[in-house]
């Protein structure tokens, strides 16, 4: 059977993950991501309402016209997880495909909302919930498979393509984290098998963001731990605390409640995703929040909130907040240019729950709120976080668990993904025969 694989996006970037694979006469597309900033350098692009040409000649999604070149036809939209960088583009691509998107029950719930707010196309496609360890036949000879991965977000899998040739496991997000948050731990039992049963592993398709990065990226555990020692540290601080973290981040808003709890405080949501995805997560059964737990989207309701803060004391609460890399118009950085209700003043405390984005629009950005917050007198903790990618040694572990005859890394920019060909060189693979730094839109024939 004929295996190609074809890289259409992410393959030079951070940003608009996109990949094809054709097995025989079934094609599966392994998510359909946005680059984010490639939208946000321009001023008040509304992307719901753009073309997706537009948006291809931005740079912002994959430019997906390489598919011309496949024979067969797509069977199925496969997202990995539910952050933009992966699902962000469906609602601008999916409609040219008569396939349906197949997804994590988190995952898809996202895609739904993303679909309905979509504006320019008529995105019909079935939307349909598998869960990590499900499988789902692709045409005869080929099956779908979910290997349960751990990312900074809940219900990340790892889709696995079987075919008579061998499996294609696609790896993109994943850190190894035997003791996370929410969730269960990654499933490295069953990639071991997948290496070893049947024609074992064909192709792997791995992330390589944190190739270049020494041994191994900690569990959700220790950023965990770590913010409670900074929570407990200003327990007895008596004015402001402000926390910012990834609103799609679950497991951390959630250590974020509980500590808010433990410290006396009442925390409270506020910002349009994070209402958006906490109440998703929650309504879902992924998090059981507080029952009285306040989540504000909306601009009304959210200063609202801030005046009832300052009114009965903003020692009694913690406001978790959007703004971690500095967005001009998320929360915080409307907080810190005193544009909400709640005042900042000297000595209150902000906590960064967040790694800066290494990406100059990002750092840019982030660095004037922090320094808008600072003005002010805020004293700022940074970096309570921990990676959601696999470092150096996950790396190896994972080649040693699936023991591919491909590799090819995905999820950087050539310069980058240079170092992950380092470290696949040292484990006997050789660059242009069986390790493929591959551009976007380059299509690999695998077998015959
Ligand atoms: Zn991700």
């Amino acid at each position: 059977m004929e295996v190609e694989i074809a890289t259409i996006g992410g393959y030079e970037e951070v940003g608009r993950q996109c990949t094809a694979v054709r097995a025989g006469q079934d094609v599966v597309i392994f998510d359909m991501g946005l680059n984010l900033s490639k939208v946000l350098i321009h001023d008040n692009v509304e992307t719901e309402q753009m073309h997706s040409l537009d948006l291809i000649d931005m740079g912002a999604i994959p430019d997906d016209r390489v598919m011309s070149e496949i024979e067969g036809d797509v069977q199925a939209i496969v997202p990995t997880h539910g952050h933009l960088d992966h699902i962000g583009a469906i609602s601008k691509l999916a409609h040219r495909y008569d396939a349906p998107v197949v997804g994590a029950p988190f995952t898809i719930e996202l895609v739904k909302q993303q679909v309905q707010s979509e504006s320019k196309f008529q995105v019909d496609n079935d939307l349909i919930k598998m869960e990590a360890g499900e499988t789902m036949q692709i045409g005869d000879e080929t099956e779908l498979e979910f290997v349960n991965v751990t990312h900074s977000i809940i219900d990340a899998i790892n889709p696995v393509l079987h075919t008579p040739e061998g499996a294609v496991v696609y790896g993109l997000d994943k850190r190894m984290d035997h003791t996370p948050v929410i969730g269960d731990p990654i499933d490295m039992e069953r990639f071991r098998e997948i290496g070893r049963e049947g024609e074992g592993v064909l192709a792997y398709i791995e992330d390589c963001t944190n190739a270049s990065k020494k041994g191994r990226t900690p569990s959700e555990r220790v950023a965990r731990e770590h913010l409670r020692d900074v929570m407990e540290s200003i327990k007895d601080y008596d004015g402001g605390i402000v926390a910012t973290t990834f609103s799609s981040h679950i497991a951390r808003v959630k250590s974020l409640v509980e500590f808010a709890e433990e410290i006396g405080r009442e925390p409270v949501l506020l910002g349009r995703s994070m209402e958006k995805y906490s109440g998703t997560a929650e309504r879902l059964g992924f998090v059981d929040f507080p029952d009285d737990l306040g989540m504000y989207g909306h601009r009304k309701s959210v200063d609202r909130t801030f005046k009832r803060i300052m009114k009965e004391g903003k020692e009694n609460y913690l406001p978790i907040v959007t703004g971690h890399q500095g967005e001009p118009r998320a929360m915080l950085t409307r907080m810190g240019r005193g544009e909400t209700p709640y005042d900042i003043e000297d000595g209150d405390k902000v906590i960064f729950s967040a790694r800066v984005i290494p990406e100059p629009t990002n750092e840019g950005q982030r660095y004037q709120s922090e320094q808008l917050l600072r003005m002010q007198g805020a004293h700022i903790y940074d970096e309570i976080h921990v990676s959601g990618h696999l470092s150096q040694e996950g790396h190896y572990q994972m080649l040693d668990a699936l023991q591919p005859e491909h590799v090819f890394p995905a999820h950087q920019n050539l310069q980058n993904a240079a170092q992950y060909v380092d470290l696949a060189s040292s484990e006997g693979y050789t660059l242009g025969e069986d390790i493929h730094l591959s551009r976007n839109g380059q299509v690999h024939q695998l077998t015959e």
